[in-house]
């Protein structure tokens, strides 16, 4: 987008009259997340807001991971993040940048602000420091070591740094004003002892930065013109603003807030998630039913309708819930346009066509896609038995043919693609369960109108019994039962849906389907939208969707 545009959200406003005062030439901007657990939908809102900026405005997006506590941080974390962005369709100029890069620096800067009278190494522990911090009511109260005299200070911010004072003995804090109205002022701890290796740079350090010491700094020397954060982090940006006056900086990035996206009948917070995994709710960060980014892709959601459904998205200033049916609608539709068609039949009922040659074979064409060309064709053999699926069977002929437009004892319907067929017999089982039925093809229907006389109720799915795929098939429903799981009292485990997961053995799919690799998209007909699970060695499918929307039920 160019300047000139009219611009649609508050973001591309305030980068338009920036632009236009000169003050920006280039738009910087970073996805910064924290390497403690893996990104969800609302990261992806996020990323789509400061890729797609850059993109707009030809500028540079950066992903920097905010690297700072090492206690909760993991490489897993980093790769699992890096992948994600990378599968959402986004890329980055420059290398990927870590907070852990720019220890030195943030440290050589925590010693300026010492010399400058403007930090202080503070012995209170933290239930002293809550004390004197105050309440929303009522100031804080000096700590009795701000005016502790720099060189003191330096010496000790060294020892801590080298490992020589325990945990929780120190802090060093910003000296700016215990009596601010904003909490957040109120001389914010810097550095804490940690005695703990981090994930790049080992042991080397005995101290970390907090978020609010090291997350401008971090901007300000990538040069990031607009940073973007959300909400929460309002009340943090005179912080923020402070030590972007107060310190040498290389450029002089702002902050800017958005509302983060709430999705209902869903958790995002990688702290509940977490929990999930860690409870064996699911199987893992990237269960399918989760709202991550992995799940959602072993799911079989595209990285396209995630990132249509996030533009789709206001960038407001205020937090939003967004509604399930809608990120579904974006699903829906792009797997609508791009899902190969395929057959698969869930329940197998076995028929049994007497007028069909035991030794026979046909091969029937059915197109990839209805109106997609470039989808090719599939082949479907048809044989002496095929499956159908056993909902679309039934005995009882008084069914009006406009309520059941399936197979019916006695009369006929037409299985997709190929001949039109009639249900003659039962076979039953010692339980009395129906397990075969006898029935016959009506010759010449294959592409062909049915003949005088005889009309099939509807179009049913199949697959050749001799020549299909065993699979297996997961069904998902919503992973809680009620929208807002993290609302109101008690736990949002409580509201854990018991039947999120349904396993489905036994299913035959139409025999190209033996070869389906993850990452394929494919329409069941007349029962949803699929995909190979990525992570079993067995041909399962995963239900990305239905066909409809049936979350008002
Ligand atoms: P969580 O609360 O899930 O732990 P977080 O904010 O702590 O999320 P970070 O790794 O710090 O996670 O997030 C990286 C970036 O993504 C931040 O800029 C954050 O503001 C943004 N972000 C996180 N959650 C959302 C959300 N639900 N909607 C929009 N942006 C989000
Ligand atoms: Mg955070």
């Amino acid at each position: 987008m160019t300047h000139s545009q009219k611009p649609n959200n508050f973001i591309q406003q305030v980068i338009n009259s920036d632009i236009e005062s000169g003050d920006v030439s280039q738009v910087i901007t970073r996805f910064p997340p924290e390497p403690n657990g893996y990104l969800h939908i609302g990261h992806a809102k996020s990323i789509c807001v400061n890729f797609g900026l850059a993109e707009q405005y030809d500028g540079v997006c950066n992903l920097r991971f905010d690297d700072t506590n090492p206690e909760k941080e993991d490489q897993e974390y980093v790769d699992a993040i890096i992948e994600d962005v990378r599968w959402l369709g986004f890329n980055w100029q420059n290398d990927v940048c870590y907070a852990s890069d720019y220890f030195d620096q943030l440290y050589s800067w925590a010693q300026f602000l010492i010399t400058q009278n403007k930090a202080y190494i503070c012995e209170l522990n933290a239930e002293q420091m809550r004390e004197y911090r105050g309440t929303l009511t009522q100031g804080g109260v000096n700590s009795p070591f701000r005016e502790r005299p720099a060189a003191e200070s330096l010496a000790l911010l060294e020892q801590m740094k080298n490992g020589e004072i325990d945990e929780g003995r120190m802090t060093l804090r910003a000296k700016i004003d215990m009596a601010s109205a904003n909490i957040n002022l109120r001389d914010p701890v810097m550095y804490r002892i940690k005695k703990m290796a981090h994930q790049r740079t080992g042991d080397r350090w005995n101290i970390y930065p907090s978020y609010d010491f090291a997350h401008g700094q971090e901007d300000a020397i990538e040069g990031v013109t607009h940073s973007i954060c959300t909400l929460e982090f309002a009340a943090n940006r005179p912080l923020y603003e402070w030590f972007v006056a107060n310190l040498p900086l290389p450029s002089k990035p702002r902050q800017y807030e958005f509302g983060r996206l709430n999705l209902n009948y869903t958790v995002t917070s990688k702290r509940k998630l977490k929990q999930l995994v860690d409870e064996k709710h699911v199987e893992g960060w990237d269960d399918p039913r989760m709202p991550t980014i992995s799940g959602l892709r072993r799911r079989g959601v595209s990285a396209q309708s995630i990132r249509d459904f996030c533009n789709s998205l206001a960038v407001a200033k205020t937090d939003g819930v967004v509604d399930m049916a809608q990120f579904e609608h974006f699903i829906r539709d792009d797997l609508n346009n791009n899902a190969r068609r395929a057959m698969c039949v869930l329940d197998p009922l076995l028929v049994t066509l007497t007028n069909y040659g035991a030794d026979k074979t046909e091969q029937f064409t059915a197109p990839g896609h209805p109106n997609r060309d470039d989808l090719g064709e599939r082949r479907l053999p048809f044989t002496h038995q095929v499956y159908i699926d056993r909902n679309d069977f039934s005995e009882d002929s008084s069914l009006s043919r406009k309520k059941f437009k399936r197979l019916v004892i006695g009369d006929y319907v037409r299985l997709r693609s190929a001949y039109i067929i009639r249900a003659d017999q039962v076979k039953r089982d010692a339980s009395g369960e129906i397990s075969e039925i006898i029935g016959s093809i009506v010759p010449d229907t294959v592409g062909q109108d049915a003949p005088e006389g005889i009309r099939p109720r509807g179009v049913i799915h199949w697959v050749s019994a001799s020549s299909s795929a065993d699979c297996t098939v997961k069904m998902y429903d919503r992973l809680f039962n009620k929208a807002a799981p993290d609302a109101g009292e008690g736990s949002f485990l409580d509201h854990i849906n018991p039947e999120s997961l349904r396993i489905i053995k036994g299913c035959k799919a139409e025999i190209g389907l033996a070869s389906a690799c993850a990452g394929e998209h494919y329409q069941f007909e007349r029962e949803g939208y699929f995909t190979p699970d990525s992570k079993s060695s067995e041909l399962v499918f995963n239900c990305t969707i239905g066909l409809r929307d049936n979350w008002n039920s």
